[in-house]
């Protein structure tokens, strides 16, 4: 009699984040196929709105002019024909998982069914500071009146090279970047420095309200402040709450800007308002130790599309690249019905904040230090990173 086929179980990977990009390279190096996740036995696809990914960590070397394009970009479709991986260019907008569906957007719509989905879609930018009663209109194309998002970082790309050639016409030029974490400071010391490096009397403003790196040790917190004021930063310690007419709006002030970028904390992606999974605070996925949804056990959720339930584990690139580690070997154990591990995130992660010229400053726990060796320590974490195969 002829043997039943299996038909191979469907692994969906949703989004080509830091999580996805670490499972496709342990696929290429032949890391998972030992256990058994690279074969017949599994049909594994990623969809990912671009072939290329940037890579956040060096954006600001590429505003600062360090790096080319290329230098911070990662070929995903490349990686996947290497890991035998189906590359869907696509974007996804809908995840049904009551029903194990994924539908997406792009040249043609598709829905794809799934046994196991992993999501790595990262966040957007937390807009919800804008007054959108007058400032914010999406639909107007006159650049002056639309803020601009550091996410997603492929189109921030498009709106810096906008930026800079606005700067190339302009005698004066003012841009404020509104925020208060690590990106924030990263970006505006970048810009001020590009910017500067085209014309002296170009000017970046840090729109911050009161508190600047909280989270961060103070010590740490005094070495940024104290670069921001090498480079001439304007530092506005008010909460920015519209831009309209080219004009970004305080609580207490008007300031002419002719570009405002938010890098303004992230939430949910749209198309998560309209999810069956369970989300937490804002749009994001309810996940456990083991970044498993907390509603469909089917459905794993990783980096900064997720949020822990169980403790508070920041949204970071870092978390991203080691919680992916953990949930690819539990989509495995997963399929194989193993036990799965837990991520058990370390107590202190180092953190290198780029200073826009070739100057660092690293943050560990309590520790911090400062100077061009730094820089050179995270080039060549960063390259390491965006170079491996
Ligand atoms: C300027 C800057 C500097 C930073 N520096 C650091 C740092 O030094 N260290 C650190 O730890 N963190 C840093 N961060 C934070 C870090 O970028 C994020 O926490 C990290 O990128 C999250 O990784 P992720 O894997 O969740 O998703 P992401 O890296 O955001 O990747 C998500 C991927 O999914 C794709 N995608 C999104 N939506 C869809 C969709 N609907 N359908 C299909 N594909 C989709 C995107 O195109 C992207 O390729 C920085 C952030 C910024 C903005």
């Amino acid at each position: 009699m002829p043997m039943k086929q299996l038909s191979p179980k469907k692994l969906l990977l949703a989004g080509a984040g830091h999580a996805h990009i670490g499972l496709l390279r342990r696929l290429v190096a032949g890391q998972l196929e030992s256990t058994g996740f690279k074969g017949t036995a599994i049909d594994i696809a990623l969809i990912s709105e671009q072939p290329q990914t940037i890579y956040s960590g060096m954006l600001p070397g590429w505003m600062a002019g360090h790096y080319s394009l290329d230098d911070i970009s990662i070929d995903i479709k490349t990686l996947c024909m290497r890991a035998s991986v189906r590359f869907i260019e696509q974007s996804i907008v809908q995840v049904d998982a009551a029903s194990n569906m994924v539908a997406t957007t792009g040249d043609e719509r598709l829905v794809l069914d799934y046994d196991l989905l992993s999501l790595n879609t990262g966040a957007e930018t937390d807009m919800r500071w804008l007054d959108k009663r007058d400032s914010y209109a999406k639909t107007d194309t006159h650049a002056s009146t639309d803020v601009i998002a550091i996410r997603p970082l492929s189109e921030f790309i498009t709106h810096w090279q906008q930026i800079l050639a606005e700067a190339r016409q302009a005698s004066q030029y003012q841009l404020a970047i509104v925020g208060a974490g690590a990106a924030a400071t990263e970006l505006v010391m970048a810009a001020q420095v590009a910017l500067q490096h085209i014309n002296l009397n170009h000017q970046v403003t840090l729109v911050c309200g009161e508190h600047l790196l909280s989270g961060f040790n103070p010590r740490f917190q005094q070495r940024v402040i104290r670069q921001l004021h090498r480079h001439d930063i304007k530092i506005v310690h008010e909460r920015a709450t519209g831009y309209h007419d080219g004009h970004l709006l305080t609580a207490h002030d008007t300031l002419p800007m002719d570009a405002v970028i938010a890098a303004t904390g992230v939430v949910g992606s749209a198309w998560t308002a309209a999810t069956d999974l369970q989300t937490v605070n804002n749009g994001f996925i309810a996940v456990n130790a083991k970044q498993q949804s907390v509603s469909h056990s089917n459905v794993f959720a990783v980096g900064d599309v997720a949020t822990r339930v169980d403790k508070d584990v920041a949204h970071s690139g870092v978390h991203a690249v080691h919680g992916g580690a953990i949930e690819a070997d539990n989509l495995l154990a997963y399929l194989k019905d193993e036990p799965m591990q837990d991520y058990k995130p370390k107590k202190n992660t180092l953190y290198l904040l780029s200073c826009g010229d070739k100057y660092a400053i690293a943050s560990w726990g309590a520790l911090s230090l400062q100077g061009r060796g730094i820089w050179y320590l995270k080039r060549y974490i960063d390259q390491r990173f965006v170079k491996a195969k």
